[in-house]
């Protein structure tokens, strides 16, 4: 059960109903995003089923939630979740862009592929530092040095940050540079990590597993809110099935899944969706027609140079002609009133 309290309720309302709830014996989970704050219950509700909960000063009502996440269920939030990172907002309507290469490789190479993303339109760069590769021989990523360099793209560009920390351990470091945590795939169900970028106090982009069902997923997603942190962001990214012609197959449908189940935002990433170049420009405008909320592509300067995933990553040329596709999808869908979002 979640208690969703008045948006001007006060600390000493929002106080009570704790005490009603932790008297009963059950445990209380105050969680204030920008704008609702919520009171989760956690233990057997009928415990406090003779409570007159509903009609505590400053309460507007509480919601029994039927699925196994909570926080991120859209019972518990109706309305669709907005994500502030640093000043740009996902989930707004407007469709985000987080473009860059898949691995930082140098100064050099970041720089040029900030200029470009940024040229293009994008909020926010995208770079791996830590990089959680299938070989433990291929090139493992910059780690710190990497993300002293994407935090001086960011003084330089003006995007945001977002980027990947694939242990408990980088979690310090990753926030001192970063606008946004990314969780990869292969980390999805790190139920450890979950918890810990569920307390860093930054927003975090939670990539669904490499073969991981939508609820497993949304799962994930409940362990960082359960931990504190209400800003969580959805990217699908592909899962494993039979098809070997592509990386992954890209599953658009868990943009619909996703809007019917959850409030919280959801992005597409049609490079490691498909693994291949060429099928990221449909993809990526198959995704903003769907309803995804934003997109993260990969883009090199020099792709045939690429440290990693240089198969799966856009020219400076080609992500230019899919950005003003993505830009004039948009305006279309707005001015005609076109919406996917059937919740
Ligand atoms: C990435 O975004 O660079 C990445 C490793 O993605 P995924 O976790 O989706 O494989
Ligand atoms: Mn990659």
């Amino acid at each position: 059960m979640v208690i969703i309290m008045n948006p001007d309720a006060t600390a000493a309302e929002i106080k009570s109903v704790i005490e009603v709830i932790t008297a009963a014996g059950l445990e209380a989970k105050v969680m204030e995003g920008s704008q609702q704050k919520i009171v989760g219950v956690i233990g057997d509700k009928t415990k406090v089923a003779d409570v007159a909960i509903d009609v505590m000063p400053g309460v507007e009502k509480s919601v029994a939630i039927s699925k196994s996440f909570k926080l991120a269920s859209r019972e518990f939030h109706p309305q669709n979740s907005v994500v502030d990172v640093a000043g740009i907002k996902i989930g707004d309507g407007t469709p985000v862009v987080m473009a860059g290469p898949c691995a930082v490789e140098s100064k050099e190479q970041l720089f040029e592929a900030a200029d470009i993303v940024k040229a293009a339109g994008a909020q926010f760069l995208r770079g791996g530092a830590y990089k959680p590769r299938t070989s433990p021989y291929s090139f493992q990523g910059l780690e710190e040095e990497g993300l002293k360099y994407l935090a001086e793209a960011r003084e330089r560009t003006g995007l945001r940050v977002v980027t990947e920390v694939t242990t408990v351990e980088a979690i310090e470091s990753v926030v001192k540079y970063a606008d946004m945590l990314q969780v990869g795939a292969r980390n999805m169900q790190n139920f450890g990590l979950l918890k810990e970028v569920g307390k860093c106090g930054k927003p975090v982009l939670l990539k669904r597993g490499l073969a991981a069902t939508i609820d497993e997923w949304l799962n994930a997603a409940e362990y960082i809110m359960n931990a504190g942190n209400p800003d969580v962001v959805l990217c699908e990214r592909g899962i494993r099935t039979y098809e070997t012609y592509t990386r992954n197959t890209l599953d658009l449908s868990a943009v619909a899944a996703v809007k019917h189940l959850s409030h919280l935002p959801i992005i597409v990433d049609p490079s490691h969706g498909t693994g291949k170049w060429r099928m990221v420009k449909p993809m990526a405008f198959a995704a903003i027609a769907a309803g995804a909320d934003g997109l993260m592509m990969e883009v090199h300067p020099n792709p045939a140079k690429a440290l990693s995933d240089g198969p799966q990553s856009l020219t400076p040329e080609n992500y230019q002609e899919v950005m003003a596709g993505i830009y004039k999808l948009s305006q279309f869908m707005k001015q005609e009133n076109i919406t996917s979002m059937d919740i």
